[in-house]
């Protein structure tokens, strides 16, 4: 029996894709990678997309391509921009969206037990029809899952101010893993698979604390002197409202560009509270002391409220391309960190937002305007996301997220304990079928990852006709050859 008809027993028929167009479209996420430079990083081909509709057909799937040595990538909605679901090294996209119901909610106790492909909005909607909401949230939350929130780490978010990351409001994940034995975690061991970006298990269902609704109140401030912004965004640290983020000039103007009127101040701050109303109105008298900026009108913040979920992805018509390099860093240092930010972007189309994380830090994703269908243009901007990811470090912050994007960080990232990171990853999947070459896996070559941004930031025209001729050769040949080099492929 092929796999195809293998994997077609388990999940039906219907479920099992091989069509090129379902391929094609399973090969990219928002992450603006060019189809050469996919190439040149020895990408294989996905075979096969399979769409389990329950945690047994999951496990069923697993325990196949376990048996028969195949990669197998889960895949939420790819939402993210990193490429962490492309399935770089061929086999079977998981699609997980079929795992979408909600199984059990429990206002007495406050939890609600929902599949991990189920997309944050409809959570979101169902809790607030009957009084309660979760604690946390992405701004994707209309398209991303649940799990693939988890997956990705959930440390930056609506909420994550008050409640801390996701990883802390996760009382229970039904996970399957590599051999494809089923297991469920307590609260502690959970946090295994937070951020672990498909690399460790499959996510398939989840115990997620839910909250009675609160009220809300939404607030925002212009600040004219980038200093009284940030003082102001450190104040809002302290104080950890629900929710707080900011947008640069720069953001502001190609907002105004589309369809609006707001002031074009250095920074704007948007706050939310969330509380009683005796606790909303104390925290916003506070607030409005600490200000030393201009308060706007109710109606406008709430409407920034309303379209948080929009809010960059409504410029894309202004890039096409938003490339970014998000990062995570010390809100005390913001202020020197924005300077040196704006001074590397500023021959550049950039906007910059922030919000407010967890643990005293806020995340930064610096924005550059660009177009990938002018590859040149494109390739010069490209070795600014590790001059980002740099100024990141520099100030004691790190990147957010490594996906395939980020391997070639993996010594910065994880340092002395990447060698720790490969053990676990060798103890949860001795084969490296789950995800594999993310995560731990230097896929390219150090020399070539630290040569490349330079050749490419003053010669892109070069680093282009390389690819191309190297695009020319068979792709195992590509991938023989990054071995030699030292590259991690599997
Ligand atoms: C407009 C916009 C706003 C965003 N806002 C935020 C934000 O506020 N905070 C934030 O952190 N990110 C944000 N993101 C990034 C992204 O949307 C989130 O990380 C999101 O949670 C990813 O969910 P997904 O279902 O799309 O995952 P995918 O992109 O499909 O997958 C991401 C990774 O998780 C793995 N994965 C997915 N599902 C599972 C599973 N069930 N089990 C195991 N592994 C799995 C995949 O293999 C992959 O490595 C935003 C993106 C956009 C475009």
């Amino acid at each position: 029996m092929s796999f195809y008809e293998a994997l077609c027993q388990i999940v039906g028929k219907d479920n099992v894709s091989r069509d090129v167009l379902d391929l094609l479209c399973y090969s990219h996420d928002l992450a603006p990678l060019p189809e050469e430079l996919l190439k040149g990083f020895g990408m294989l081909n996905p075979e096969v997309v399979v769409r389990p509709r329950s945690t047994s057909e999951v496990s069923k799937v697993v325990e196949y391509a376990n048996g028969k040595n195949l990669p197998i990538t889960p895949w939420g909605a790819a939402t993210w921009s990193l490429g962490g679901v492309l399935p770089i090294e061929g086999g079977i996209v998981l699609d997980l969206s079929g795992l979408d119901e909600i199984y059990e909610f429990s206002p007495g106790d406050e939890y609600v037990r929902v599949g991990a492909g189920l997309v944050w909005k409809r959570l979101m909607d169902f809790l607030e029809a009957r009084g309660f909401e979760v604690g946390v949230h992405p701004t994707s939350a209309p398209s991303a899952t649940i799990g693939g929130f988890i997956a990705t780490g959930g440390g930056s978010g609506v909420g994550v101010t008050r409640y801390g990351p996701l990883g802390d409001q996760l009382l229970s994940l039904k996970v399957v893993l590599a051999d494809g034995r089923i297991i469920d975690t307590d609260p502690w061991d959970s946090w295994f698979f937070v951020g672990s970006e498909g690399t460790l298990g499959v996510i398939c269902e989840v115990v997620l604390k839910i909250y009675p609704r609160g009220e809300m109140k939404h607030l925002m401030y212009g600040f004219d002197a980038l200093d009284q912004g940030v003082d102001f965004l450190q104040f809002l640290n302290g104080i950890r409202p629900y929710f707080y983020s900011f947008l640069d000039k720069e953001f502001i103007r190609f907002l105004n560009q589309k369809e609006k009127d707001l002031p074009e101040k250095e920074i704007t701050v948007t706050v939310t509270l969330l509380g009683t109303p005796e606790e909303i109105a104390m925290y916003e008298r506070r607030i409005d002391e600490a200000s030393r900026g201009e308060k706007y009108l109710e109606p406008i913040a709430v409407e920034e409220w309303e379209e948080r979920f929009k809010v960059v992805l409504s410029l894309k018509s202004l890039g096409p391309t938003l490339f970014s390099q998000e990062i995570r860093i010390p809100i005390r240092f913001l202020g020197d960190i924005l300077v040196e930010l704006k001074e590397l972007l500023k021959n550049e189309r950039y906007l910059i937002e922030g919000v407010g994380g967890d643990f005293g830090s806020i995340n930064l994703l610096p924005v550059i305007m660009t177009d990938e269908r002018k590859e040149s243009e494109f390739f010069r901007t490209f070795p600014l996301a590790s001059h980002i990811a740099e100024i990141g470090y520099k100030y004691h912050g790190c990147i957010y997220g490594i996906g395939l994007y980020n391997t070639s960080y993996l010594p910065r990232i994880h340092g002395d304990s990447l060698g720790i990171m490969r053990d676990i990853k060798q103890a949860f999947d001795p084969k490296h079928i789950l995800n594999p070459s993310k995560t731990t896996q230097m896929r390219i070559p150090a020399f070539l990852f630290n040569a490349v941004p330079k050749v490419m930031g003053s010669a892109p025209g070069l680093v282009l006709a390389f690819l191309k001729v190297v695009n020319l050769l068979p792709r195992s040949l590509i991938r023989t050859g990054l071995r030699l080099m030292g590259g991690k492929l599997r």
